[in-house]
């Protein structure tokens, strides 16, 4: 990022460029990263773990990239990247082998991690996982939901196991596989929240209702008012695609608004806004029902594997974080 910003910045007071650089610094942010499982020769456990960012400059919206960037442009750009960067809750989750390329480094009191698994997913407390210190410190982690999780099977077409592949033996889950997803969670020693993430795109939303008695919509399935003039009809595929932006557009503004309403988290990242929506606020998702489903068993799951717990005694600490949504998009805040 080079300065100017624009051309009256330097003429502006030291609380207005502070108040810039803090806007700017996307806090709390969100930040990608892919976690590759080296699998132990001898007990065919996941021994290590090695994080690399999730994708290059132009691809990887992570907000570790936009601080690095602005850390190093004036005194008070450094004064605010300075806490984020340097505080007693930053960590270093991923430093460059060579070359003057920043580290990435996330605040772990406020920001959220995505994670983007490759391997099987093991109870890392059972097996012999060496590399709880590189995920240590990290509150809050989510994982972007995906439909085909249900299906058990790896696709064949694509190669590509899916994120929460289920290991159980004689047991088929309806939903994403809980155990997997209690395994994966274990991998984190300070994980306080999980969030399985939705982008908000046309087949993750549910249709509109049909149109109230005696109105009638007009073609991007907007209620007419009256009076309304027609607009002109535009061709096909644009008119899918304004009517498919328009869908999205209002049921983020809704979202959000409710997220600002009740206090509920939000997050940004360098393209994209995140609000966190509750249970009651998700059935406008095609995937509502599976997502909870998933929950309710996980929290199924925990509760017995405590009251095994009080007759056998474990040799692990169980992780119980909060489960919640994030659903997000490109759209901007207000
Ligand atoms: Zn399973």
């Amino acid at each position: 990022m080079s300065l100017p910003l624009f051309p009256k910045y330097g003429e502006l007071i030291p609380e207005l460029k502070l108040e810039i650089w803090r806007q700017a610094s996307l806090s709390p942010g969100v930040h990608y990263f892919h976690v590759k499982t080296r699998i132990d020769n001898l007990g065919g456990h996941v021994r290590r773990i090695e994080i690399t960012p999730s994708g290059q400059v132009d691809s990887d919206p992570s907000v570790w990239r936009v601080r690095a960037n602005i850390a190093n442009i004036d005194k008070h750009s450094s004064d605010v990247t300075k806490k984020l960067l340097e505080g007693p809750s930053a960590k270093e989750l991923w430093r460059p082998k060579r070359g003057k390329n920043p580290s990435a480094v996330i605040d772990c009191d406020n920001d959220v991690v995505c994670i983007r698994f490759h391997g099987p997913i093991y109870n890392p407390l059972i097996g012999r996982f060496v590399d709880f210190d590189k995920l240590s410190g990290i509150k809050r982690v989510a994982v972007e939901y995906k439909k085909n999780w249900t299906h058990d099977v790896p696709s064949y077409r694509t190669l590509i196991d899916p994120m929460f592949h289920c290991l159980c033996v004689n047991l088929v889950h309806k939903v994403t596989c809980p155990k997997t997803v209690a395994d994966f969670i274990q991998y984190f020693p300070d994980i306080e929240v999980f969030y399985f993430m939705v982008k908000l795109t046309s087949p993750n939303i549910k249709p509109p209702p049909p149109a109230p008695r005696g109105k009638k919509r007009n073609r991007q399935g907007v209620v007419k008012k009256e009076g309304d003039q027609q607009p002109e009809p535009a061709p096909a595929e644009s008119r899918t695609r304004t009517k498919a932006a328009q869908v999205i557009s209002e049921t983020f503004t809704k979202l959000r608004d409710i997220a600002e309403r009740n206090k509920l988290e939000t997050f940004e990242d360098k393209v994209n806004t995140y609000c966190e929506a509750r249970e009651a606020d998700t059935t406008c998702l095609t995937m509502h029902d599976e997502i909870w489903e998933v929950f309710g068993e996980l929290k199924d799951l925990w509760r017995l594997i405590k009251l095994i717990k009080t007759k056998v005694p474990s040799p692990y600490q169980l992780r119980e974080p909060e489960l919640k949504v994030l659903v997000y998009t490109e759209l901007h805040k207000r």
